[in-house]
């Protein structure tokens, strides 16, 4: 059993169950127990591998697809490019690396990242030493729009999966109506486990699409992603920009439960390992761009990641890196290409929604 465990259960004997979302948070962020400031989560020796981790084609297509917009909003003087969740620095890393094909847009950049974990903080610095640009970390997405508002300014915004690792809250439709799932100590009193909470909560909580769904349903929404979505959504529309979000999920309100834990690239049961396994659910695009929306925002998507990649040019990275390469890396090209874009792989479970100000821009992808 876990250190975090132990502090879990501590913590729900002196007062009461946990809702689910917090559990996310202390299984994720806790200080000291928290998964993203203990494990390093991501590669092969990691729990899993994200995108930019499988080539850096990812960061690389990324940047061009901002600097197509930049071009297309008539070269704004100066852009604040906002990271949700950089992870190891990765795909910001390839995308200032390919900018420098376009140096009048790379000056332009300042650059926030926003991260909870002090670890990934130092991975992200080492991964960005020569940029030569204005870099700030940030801890809460709050704090970064706050320091990227301005005139004459556009903001960007960048998230690869980040939202799938925000925390939820589940509800299970009872009798009586929908009823919290919450977290407490199981019977033999040394593990977690789930259980409703006696109360319903009051319908105006709950999304009208879901209000009639069967017995037993349960339905998982996620405050905290809606109120980042427009904090950025309200931001983008004073300043300007535009906003790529990447990450599993589906494209409508609906019921099922999607929260699910993964260690060494196995599921494993959402309490076996608090703070070792890392937790995440998919992500409502719709519930995004509906947000985006209400503020008067045009939105693109959700595509598949497969198809986004390909219309902005995936084939001619792999062309480019090609040339270069020895046979044994164009095996590894063809390989991380099959990775990003085949149906069976990230293609089609990882969605791609944008988010832009100016409703007559063209953009690419979708
Ligand atoms: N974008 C990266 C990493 C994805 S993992 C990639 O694609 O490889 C999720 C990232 O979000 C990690 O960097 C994690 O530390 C960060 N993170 C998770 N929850 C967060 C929160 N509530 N606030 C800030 N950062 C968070």
């Amino acid at each position: 059993m876990t250190n975090l465990n132990d502090h879990l259960i501590k913590l729900i004997r002196l007062h009461g169950p946990i809702s689910i979302s917090s559990y996310i948070t202390e299984a994720l962020t806790n200080p000291k127990f928290g998964y993203y400031v203990n494990q390093t989560p991501f590669g092969k020796e990691g729990d899993f591998i994200t995108a930019p981790e499988v080539s850096q084609m990812f960061g690389a297509l990324i940047g061009l697809w901002f600097a197509d917009i930049w071009l297309k909003m008539k070269r704004p003087v100066k852009v604040h490019l906002i990271e949700l969740g950089p992870g190891k620095g990765t795909l910001i890393s390839d995308l200032i690396r390919v900018l420098d094909v376009l140096p009048d847009f790379l000056n332009t950049l300042e650059l926030h990242l926003v991260e909870a974990s002090p670890q990934l903080i130092e991975v992200q610095k080492e991964a960005l030493k020569t940029f030569k640009g204005k870099i700030t970390w940030h801890e809460t997405v709050k704090t970064a729009l706050t320091a990227a508002e301005g005139d004459d300014m556009a903001t960007f915004v960048i998230a690869n999966e980040f939202f799938d690792a925000l925390p939820i809250r589940q509800f299970q439709k009872g009798d009586l109506g929908w009823h919290e799932r919450m977290v407490t100590v199981d019977e033999k009193g040394d593990g977690l486990s789930t259980m409703l909470s006696p109360f319903p909560v009051p319908d105006a909580e709950l999304p009208d699409h879901l209000k009639n769904a069967e017995l037993h349903s349960v339905i998982e929404v996620s405050p905290m992603a809606d109120y980042i979505t427009r904090l950025i959504s309200e931001h983008i529309k004073r300043n300007t920009g535009a906003a790529l979000f990447i990450d599993y999920g589906y494209n409508e309100y609906r019921t099922g439960e999607t929260l699910q834990a993964i260690e060494k690239h196995k599921f494993v049961d959402i309490f076996e390992r608090p703070g070792y396994a890392d937790l995440s659910s998919h992500v409502n695009f719709r519930k995004i761009s509906d947000l985006a929306k209400q503020s008067d925002l045009k939105t693109y998507g959700p595509a598949m990641q497969g198809k986004f990649l390909t219309d902005i040019g995936i084939a001619e990275r792999v062309q480019i890196l090609n040339k270069s390469a020895t046979s044994k890396q164009q095996k590894d090209i063809l390989s991380a290409l099959k990775r990003l874009i085949a149906p069976d792989e990230m293609g089609t479970l990882f969605k791609v929604l944008a988010i832009i100000s100016d409703p007559d821009l063209e953009i690419a992808g979708f």
